[in-house]
């Protein structure tokens, strides 16, 4: 039986169209409503059967829902809320966004106490973006991390955690900071880390040739640096804090290796290596 009645998607990319494909294929909401910034985008959701009908007026679409889900880049999130509260919505809203100190605390300001927002972030995604790019099976075996607040009702918690575990994914409860910190370090990190890799190809003459000599090791571990620069400007400068905790850390790490190479012993740096791979192997095993 459906969750929803009628579920509202703001932003309709990689992260909301896999949403859409992935509630219509699991029958968790009698209808869908699309939202966008262009009229384009929600006629070829609707022609492809991603959504059932569309607004280009939100606050005339934002009467007929009971479920809103937010998926648009995180610096337009904030209006949306804005509009909610002038509205005067009490619909049960929830975000994808990569960040959550700020969203939440945008948020939970301006909706006050006894809202319905309960803020998510899955785990899933790619270095594309786009409509065209989403699949009915991203959230599949995936974790969602939820960031309540502190009067996030009991019965709205439940009904989002339901959500997400209905699209196949698992759910972890942690706060804003705590979730900023972790990702900082396991999602936005290694973004900002291949960028630097890929920097390195600018000091090197001659790049005809430097191209023709890319292993795949850096072809695979730069793949994401592909990525949208809009979508990861901003998610950087909304956790630049923790980033620039988790550069000093990578400076210390790099200093370390560099110490190791200069020092010239291999059995010390094969055992650092080794200890490291474990850390990885284990990273496997407890995902
Ligand atoms: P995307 O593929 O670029 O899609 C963004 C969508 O937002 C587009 O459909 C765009 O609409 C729409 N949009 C832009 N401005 C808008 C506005 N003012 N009003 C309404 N819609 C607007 O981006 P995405 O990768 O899905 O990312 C969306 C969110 O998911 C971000 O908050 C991101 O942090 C989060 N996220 C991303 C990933 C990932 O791997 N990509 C993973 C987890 C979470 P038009 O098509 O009409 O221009």
């Amino acid at each position: 039986m459906a969750k929803f009645k009628n579920t509202g998607i703001v932003g309709l990319g990689l992260i909301g169209g896999s949403i859409a494909l992935g509630m219509k294929k699991r029958r968790i909401s009698e209808k869908i409503t699309g939202f966008s910034r262009r009229p384009e985008t929600l006629e070829k959701a609707k022609s492809q059967g991603l959504i059932d009908e569309y607004y280009t007026d939100f606050d005339e679409g934002l009467d007929g829902l009971d479920f809103l889900v937010l998926a648009t880049p995180v610096d337009i999130i904030k209006e949306y809320f804005e509009r909610i509260k002038k509205h005067g919505s009490k619909v049960l809203v929830t975000d994808v966004a990569s960040v959550k100190e700020k969203i939440c605390r945008e948020a939970f300001d301006l909706l006050g106490p006894g809202n319905s927002f309960v803020p998510s972030h899955p785990m899933a995604g790619s270095e594309k973006s786009g409509m065209d790019q989403a699949m009915e099976n991203l959230f599949e075996n995936r974790y969602v991390i939820m960031t309540p607040g502190s009067d996030t009702g009991e019965k709205n918690l439940e009904s989002v955690k339901g959500f997400w575990e209905s699209l196949g994914a698992k759910t972890i409860l942690m706060s804003p900071s705590e979730h900023d910190r972790m990702v900082g370090l396991t999602s936005h990190m290694p973004h900002l880390a291949v960028y630097c890799l890929i920097s390195l190809l600018e000091k090197e003459a001659g790049p005809e040739t430097l191209y023709k000599c890319l292993g795949t090791g850096f072809r695979d571990t730069t793949r994401i640096g592909k990525s949208s620069p809009s979508i990861w400007s901003e998610i950087f400068m909304a956790n630049r804090d923790n980033l620039c905790f988790w550069i000093g850390e990578m400076e210390k790490s790099l200093e370390e290796m560099k110490s190791l190479l200069v020092k010239g012993s291999r059995k010390e740096l094969e055992s650092r290596l080794k200890s490291l791979r474990t850390i990885r192997e284990k990273a496997d095993e407890k995902n």
